[in-house]
């Protein structure tokens, strides 16, 4: 297995791809609307790629292909392991959500997922809502988490939610014996789509719920909805807490912010979460910390998208997203039993399915 840490300095561009296992990336580049974009394709072994797009204000233009490459192949496990039958993708759009976006913007990056042909289906991620979707699907077919209003199952992040605070409860189970999280410190980085959800979830428990973001705007939504306590972004790793989730970007658990967390579970929403997936997934199982697996706890809101494309609807994806309770409770029996990464026990469950379904694929 490939170990895939932050940086990809002083690689060719083939090199990355080719080390990461990616089938395809494709630069998009529209002056017109002043696009740039890039489409990660991983894997397309169990189907179609499917993952969201994120618009983010990268600092440089290797830092949104790391992202790309690194959140698409996270796709791939994700999918095999929550059992669709869909690949890995991803795409990232350089730019500032905030003030960048707009409908030229939204419809060109559409038109390059239309050039596709259905390798890679978009949804929402970082920076998207709805109303971009919607302008996606102006200029292809390919893209799930449509409104409601449009004939679609709607934003995925609050079945990701949902899906991550079964990812916690099982954490739980396997670290205090029961599930029940009432009284339990939870500290989240990031009051984003997903969080907000989870945040409702931890406070009907009776969790004590200490938040951050680097927005106001974000801390002032979740303070007037929930009793939550608002910390600055560089004080949340150090919180004394049980639970630390990571809900904002990746690469968050690494060799600072381990020295600081005083947490016995990590579990959230981000993908990527851990650095580097040998390094400091092993340093958790070190520090008795429970990770549980970025991809596996985070997988509600890609089942609900896949719901949309097959046409089920959101009873299915409640039921397979309760699913995750049981997957996540197996990963960590399995970590704390064999003393292993539990990243890595998760991410040979995924290649596990990938590989069979490989050999059913090569018997046609
Ligand atoms: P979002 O953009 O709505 O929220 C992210 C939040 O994190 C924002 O409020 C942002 O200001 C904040 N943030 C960014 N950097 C920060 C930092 N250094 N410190 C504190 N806050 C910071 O995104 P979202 O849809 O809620 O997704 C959150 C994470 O979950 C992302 O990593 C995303 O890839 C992942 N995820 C989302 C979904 C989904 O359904 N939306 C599904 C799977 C995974």
């Amino acid at each position: 297995m490939q170990q895939v840490g932050e940086s990809t300095n002083n690689a060719s561009i083939f090199g990355k791809v080719g080390s990461m296992g990616h089938e395809q990336v494709v630069f998009c580049n529209d002056p017109s609307t002043g696009l740039k974009a890039i489409i990660a394709v991983h894997n397309t072994i169990l189907g179609p790629s499917l993952g969201g797009v994120r618009m983010w204000p990268y600092k440089s233009e290797e830092e949104a292909l790391n992202d790309a490459l690194r959140l698409s192949r996270g796709m791939t496990f994700k999918n095999a392991i929550a059992g669709l039958n869909l690949g890995g993708g991803k795409a990232v759009i350089i730019g500032d959500a905030r003030t960048q976006k707009n409908e030229a913007l939204m419809r060109s990056f559409g038109k390059f997922v239309e050039n596709l042909n259905g390798k890679y289906i978009t949804a929402e991620d970082v920076g998207m809502t709805d109303r971009d979707m919607e302008y996606i699907n102006m200029e292809t077919d390919h893209v799930g988490g449509m409104p409601e209003y449009r004939g679609g199952l709607g934003a995925p992040s609050q079945f990701t939610a949902y899906g991550t605070y079964m990812g916690m409860k099982a954490a739980a189970k396997r670290a205090y014996g029961s599930d029940r999280l009432e009284g339990k410190k939870v500290s989240i980085q990031g009051v984003g789509n997903v969080a907000m959800f989870l945040i409702g979830y931890l406070t009907k428990e009776n969790c004590e719920v200490f938040v951050t973001d680097i927005y106001e705007d974000r801390l002032k939504a979740a303070s007037s909805k929930y009793k939550v306590t608002v910390v600055k972004p560089n004080e949340i790793y150090g919180l004394p807490v049980d639970i630390y989730a990571p809900c904002a970007l990746g690469a968050t658990i690494n060799d600072d912010t381990l020295k600081a967390l005083q947490c016995d579970i990590i579990a959230g929403c981000a993908n990527n979460q851990l650095q580097d997936e040998t390094t400091h997934g092993n340093a958790c199982v070190e520090k008795g910390i429970l990770y549980a697996p970025d991809f596996l706890v985070n997988s509600g809101g890609v089942i609900n998208v896949y719901a949309e494309v097959i046409g089920t609807g959101t009873d299915w994806t409640m039921a397979q997203t309760e699913q995750i309770y049981g997957k996540t409770l197996e990963v960590l029996t399995t970590s704390v039993r064999e003393k292993r990464n539990s990243q890595e026990v998760a991410i040979d469950l995924a290649m596990q399915r990938i590989e069979q379904i490989a050999k059913v694929k090569a018997t046609y």
